[in-house]
């Protein structure tokens, strides 16, 4: 969208509000600031990401959540649209292989964008199995490719914008309405191989035996473009757009917490921080994750949000490391030998497995500068329920923490737990009280096929018409490229209503 220079006057009168400094809210932030208008975003806590915030404790360095950047095009495009360099400000490494599981027998799977590396271990471990892989990467690039066009390449305004003919025929053609498993294991002889090319649905907080099979696209996403890792971590992601933010002239308030939106009719009139200051605005957008807006902020405790289904959660444990193990990837899982068994643990039961999937996360395999000279800032994600599930979280903890410990040194780190400085872990206790996520829940809303295009909840409040969100459980989706192109849709539609 080009401003002309009246329009950027006209804008710069203008003060929007920001609650919330995720990579959406902190994106919004640069670019409606580059666009002319008063920006002040609030924070409640000290430092930028939200979800994806990183900190360093005693020269350990962690990413506090994600740990996996793809589809880097969309943060290129993001930046030059404030006429920022991405590549210069964030440089990044492309993982080569993208990570390896590792099952109880021993026996171990690497998956690289290399396509030939995939399917030379896939042979390995199964032989005959890699005959199957091209038709199932195509047709994942085939579902990549139309997804990214047609549902979330651009703003749904309404569901009968969503349902042209196209959109419609692409529901059916990339596996709208038919089960990710199912197809993984009629492709695959084996299970786990069908597993491990299937359970990346897990990303979005869904189970590849419940997810769609439109959502294989996730396997071109890291397989086609590539898994990368900016170095730093991916906490240089938010702090570069902290900073592009700040130079376009936006104001970022940390540590201030929005305590309640004061509203006049249609319109958003005023925030009320925690500390009883009362700012002004013209326009608001809603970072915060969008149920707990709607119930606390927005005083709607009844809207729809907050009775849709929710992404389960995460266990994450933070280990500093006396000693690197030098054999390990950057990313690596090990790995259930039933995922079905799993997935139904986490999404029917709302319990920790009994044999869980636990990714490791290795970054100073890439980045030396994570951790001090030969040890390790070892990252662990156990996929766990919400707190709608039924662990005591307050109670369990340390056991829980203690047993995941226990199944990463007897299946892939030999003497693991003799290695260990100090231990940290954050729970779905956590995500609720620190973050403010609905229900502890670490993705948001859920990604099943009622609640996605049109059905997600709108970008825009539906009577305050100065009121917009930004973020994972809004349009388009969960995900750091995701919730960054939605948040330019919001601000173009902020701009466009605004006038
Ligand atoms: C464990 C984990 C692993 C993940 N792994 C990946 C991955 O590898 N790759 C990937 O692409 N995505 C990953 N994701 C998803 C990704 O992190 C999220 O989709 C994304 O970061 C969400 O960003 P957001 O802008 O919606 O907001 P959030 O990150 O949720 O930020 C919202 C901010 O609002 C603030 N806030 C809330 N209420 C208030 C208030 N009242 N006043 C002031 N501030 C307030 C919060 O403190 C928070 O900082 C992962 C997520 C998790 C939890």
């Amino acid at each position: 969208m080009r401003v002309t220079r009246s329009e950027m006057s006209a804008a710069s009168s203008k003060h929007i509000a920001i609650v919330g400094a995720g990579v959406a809210g902190l994106t919004a932030a640069a670019l409606l600031a580059h666009r002319g208008f008063r920006v002040s975003l609030f924070e409640k806590q000290s430092l930028p990401g939200g979800r994806a915030a990183a900190m360093t404790w005693d020269g350990f360095t962690f990413d506090l959540g994600p740990t996996l950047l793809f589809m880097p095009d969309v943060y290129r495009d993001a930046f030059a649209r404030w006429g920022g360099d991405f590549d210069r400000e964030v440089p990044m490494l492309r993982l080569r292989p993208n990570y390896r599981l590792n099952y109880a027998d021993g026996k171990q799977l690497v998956i690289s964008s290399f396509l030939s590396e995939t399917m030379r271990s896939l042979e390995a471990f199964a032989p005959g199995s890699s005959r199957g892989f091209l038709r199932y990467f195509a047709d994942a690039a085939d579902a990549y490719q139309r997804s990214r066009r047609l549902f979330v390449g651009e703003r749904i305004r309404s569901f009968a914008h969503f349902l042209s003919p196209e959109r419609i025929a692409a529901l059916f053609s990339t596996g709208a309405f038919r089960r990710l498993g199912a197809q993984a294991s009629r492709s695959f002889g084996d299970p786990r191989v069908a597993g491990a090319l299937s359970f990346q649905s897990m990303y979005l907080g869904m189970s590849p035996f419940d997810a769609p099979l439109l959502y294989r696209l996730l396997l071109f996403t890291e397989l086609g473009e590539g898994i990368f890792f900016p170095f730093g971590g991916i906490g240089a992601l938010p702090r570069a757009l902290d900073r592009a933010a700040r130079r376009n002239g936006a104001q970022l308030r940390y540590e201030s917490e929005i305590a309640a939106i004061e509203r006049h009719g249609k319109r958003v009139v005023a925030l009320r921080t925690a500390g009883g200051e009362r700012i002004e605005c013209d326009a608001l957008l809603l970072n915060a994750d969008l149920p707990y807006a709607y119930d606390r902020l927005l005083g709607e405790p009844e809207h729809r949000s907050l009775r849709m289904r929710h992404t389960p959660s995460a266990l994450l444990v933070y280990v500093a490391l006396e000693e690197r193990y030098e054999d390990l990837l950057h990313h690596e899982f090990v790995m259930p030998d039933d995922l079905r068994a799993t997935c139904n643990d986490i999404f029917r039961r709302g319990r920790i497995p009994e044999d869980p999937a636990i990714y490791l996360c290795a970054p100073s395999a890439s980045d030396p500068s994570m951790a001090p000279p030969g040890k390790e800032a070892l990252y662990l994600l156990v996929p766990a329920p919400s707190l709608e599930g039924v662990v005591d979280w307050a109670g369990e903890r340390e056991a829980i923490v203690a047993r995941a410990l226990r199944i990463v040194e007897e299946r892939r780190l030999p003497g693991l737990r003799s290695r260990i400085r100090w231990v940290r872990s954050r729970t779905p206790l956590e995500f609720q009280n620190e973050l403010f996520l609905d229900r502890g829940s670490a993705f948001g809303l859920s990604h099943d096929l009622l609640q996605i295009g049109p059905m997600r909840p709108d970008n825009r409040h539906a009577t305050l018409e100065n009121c917009y969100f930004a973020g994972a459980s809004t349009r388009p989706a969960t995900g750091l490229p995701l919730v960054m192109l939605g948040a330019l849709q919001s601000v173009d539609r902020l701009c466009e209503e605004l006038g």
